[in-house]
């Protein structure tokens, strides 16, 4: 597993000087500072905090965060780019980045007044894991069903409720969390709030213990008469639906991200072993069967990549992007899914096994069609769309 990959050649799909020299300098980053740490974090179920450090350290944790405020100054592009080498090698590594970039610095940059954005930016930037907090137990696909409560009293709101799911629980110190002021009122009572991890009344409960991205934690939340400064509502009230809708429109494109990350990562292993391993006299890879399996594998990472490509472009330039987020996150994880299973069969028994990495990669591929809304709700938001529905 701590093998590393140095002998493919990068990517064909047009990036511009500074775009390759930052994937270039993340790629090796990922491949000698996170592959060695891989296997182990998997089988414990744990993020190495160094390497946290080290992503703050290198400006992967506030990519588009303005310079004014500690940030990198980057684009949202760039942030595709770091979620995809970083799922290359480690796909928990890759959400870990994605959530604190797609999801909730976004929601900072796009939403915070401006003494929020003075007072958490930095922090995000430099020294503190964001999460982001929508799904609970009986609300997962129907979100906005949610039953944590907001109430307000005097100069604070007091949350009652509970959180399922989350990740970077663990590691969090911030959280983009929401709750409703009156459930009778349905999506327009939802509110986005700013909660601190040592706010009084919360406390992050059990730890999942799961199939894939199995170091990336993930977390109940547990809110008993929480009290939230007035001020620590992100954006408006009663308009957290707006927010929650907006910001996991953007996050589709980092699940994406990931996910070709994962499918390239597990087709490069299953190339390598391919040229290694030998049969009838010779390396498998000699075989058509299993080249026209790599061609296969190599179009559909390349057609999953454009997707990725275009709809992140799409974005940094202010266009409508919701079908293509939508298609990106269900393309992706198909793709990922077909990718990484291809790849434990060229591995053959070997793949089946620990020994190897590319049963990791089969694993973490799984949450693709899951997270940031299943893919049957990508499917019904595509037909809405394609169909001239609302
Ligand atoms: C590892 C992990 C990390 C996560 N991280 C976060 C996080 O950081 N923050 C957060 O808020 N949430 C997070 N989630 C929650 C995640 O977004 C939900 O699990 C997901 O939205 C699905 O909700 P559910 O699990 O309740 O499934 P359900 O909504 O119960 O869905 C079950 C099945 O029913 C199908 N289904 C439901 N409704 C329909 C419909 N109308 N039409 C057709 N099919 C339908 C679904 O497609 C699915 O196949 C995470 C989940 C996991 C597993």
């Amino acid at each position: 597993m701590s093998e590393t990959l140095t002998h493919r050649p990068a990517p064909v799909t047009v990036l511009s000087e500074d775009e390759t020299l930052f994937r270039d300098t993340v790629r090796q980053f990922a491949e000698e500072k996170i592959r060695p740490h891989v296997k182990e974090m998997d089988e414990k179920a744990i993020f190495d905090p160094g390497l946290l450090q080290e992503f703050f350290q290198l400006g992967l944790m506030g990519i588009e965060i303005p310079e004014q405020f500690g940030g990198s100054g980057g684009t949202f592009f760039e942030a595709i780019l770091a979620v995809e080498e970083f799922s290359r090698v480690d796909a928990s590594a890759g959400v870990i980045v994605d959530v604190q970039n797609t999801l909730v610095n976004n929601a900072f940059v796009r939403w915070g007044s401006g003494a929020q954005k003075k007072d958490y930016l930095p922090r995000m930037a430099t020294n503190t894991v964001g999460a982001y907090a929508l799904s609970e137990a009986a609300s997962g696909s129907d979100a906005f069903a949610l039953q944590t409560r907001a109430q307000l009293k005097s100069n604070e709101y007091v949350l009652n409720g509970r959180k399922l799911w989350i990740t970077n629980g663990k590691e969090a110190g911030i959280f983009i969390l929401f709750a409703t002021l009156d459930p009778a009122l349905g999506y327009k009572g939802i509110t986005a709030f700013i909660v601190e991890k040592d706010f009084p009344g919360f406390t992050v409960g059990k730890k999942e213990d799961k199939l894939g991205i199995r170091a990336s934690s993930t977390c109940e939340l547990i809110l008993e008469d929480c009290l939230v400064p007035k001020e620590n509502v992100l954006g408006e009230v009663g308009k957290g639906y707006k927010i929650a809708i907006e910001t996991l429109n953007e996050g589709r494109i980092g699940i994406g991200a990931q996910m070709i990350g994962v499918a390239r990562g597990a087709w490069e292993f299953a190339v390598k072993y391919s040229q290694e391993r030998k049969q009838f006299g010779k390396a498998i890879s000699e075989f058509q069967g299993i080249q026209f399996q790599l061609a296969q594998m190599a179009t559909e990472i390349e057609a999953a990549r454009l997707l990725v490509y275009n709809t992140a472009r799409m974005k940094d330039a202010g266009m409508n992007f919701l079908k293509e987020a939508a298609m990106t996150k269900l393309y992706t994880s198909q793709v990922a899914e077909r990718v990484t299973s291809l790849a434990v069969e060229i591995y053959g028994g070997a793949g089946f096994t620990k020994d190897y990495p590319v049963e990791k990669y089969f694993r973490d591929a799984k949450i693709g069609k899951i997270y940031e809304g299943t893919s049957n709700m990508q499917l019904g938001t595509i037909a809405k769309i394609i169909l001239g529905g609302k």
